[in-house]
């Protein structure tokens, strides 16, 4: 069956994204420490990620919401450290901005502006990332999260609100990411077709295999070519 669309993961699919959170959550540290410094005294950044986990295990029904937990844990922190009073939406846009400052990996933009003459793109994250701040928005048809859609992958509300959108059937859609869980078993579940993107050579963790395998994204033309 011919392939009409490609749904893009977006955070270590298109860009390392580890390096860009500690920098955004040192970044938010500094300004913490010049506005309210009994919180960085008393919460390390990995304490305040860490805070995060522990909400999202208390509070299921917003653990698909990156921008909430962070939120909820900097609210949670500031009450602890004894501030009444408290910017959480400063402080959460100082981190948000830093962690928009993602450097897309080289072949990305160039494969994406071949791919998007061919197939429509839409992306698919469980992250908070804005493509428009990232200035990849243009090549993506649309962009969905977790926090919109109101569920994370590998749940299939995702794909089938992509699906929709896309006007085409599961087969026609191949879906691109890194993490065998959200993205490959995800994909393969909603009857997308998935291609892993393996850039460090892990092995596969098991379970259910993607239809292809590539190492950067150059690869992805000639894995489509096999299919079309
Ligand atoms: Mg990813």
């Amino acid at each position: 069956m011919k392939i009409k669309a490609l749904t893009f993961d977006l955070d270590d699919t298109l860009w390392e994204v580890w390096p860009v959170v500690e920098r955004a959550e040192a970044l938010l540290h500094d300004w913490l420490m010049a506005r309210y410094p009994r919180i960085p005294a008393r919460f390390s950044a990995l304490e305040l990620r860490e805070l995060c986990d522990e909400i999202a295990e208390n509070q299921p029904g917003i653990a698909h919401d990156r921008t909430r937990l962070r939120k909820e844990a900097l609210q949670l922190a500031a009450g602890r450290a004894g501030y009444a009073e408290f910017e959480v939406d400063a402080a959460f846009m100082v981190f948000f901005t830093a962690r928009n400052a993602v450097e897309p990996f080289t072949e990305v933009r160039p494969t994406l502006e071949r791919l998007a003459r061919r197939y429509l793109l839409a992306s698919l994250s469980n992250g908070n990332a804005d493509l428009r701040l990232i200035g990849l928005d243009d090549l993506f048809a649309f962009s969905l999260n977790a926090i919109d859609v109101g569920a994370a992958k590998p749940e299939v509300l995702m794909f089938e609100e992509a699906r929709r959108r896309l006007q085409a059937s599961p087969a026609q859609i191949v879906h691109v990411g890194d993490d065998p869980i959200h993205d490959v078993q995800g994909g393969l579940e909603a009857g997308f077709r998935t291609v892993w993107v393996n850039r460090t050579g892990r092995d596969w963790p098991g379970g259910a295999r993607a239809d292809a395998e590539i190492s950067s994204l150059t690869e992805l033309e000639a894995v489509l070519a096999t299919w079309e």
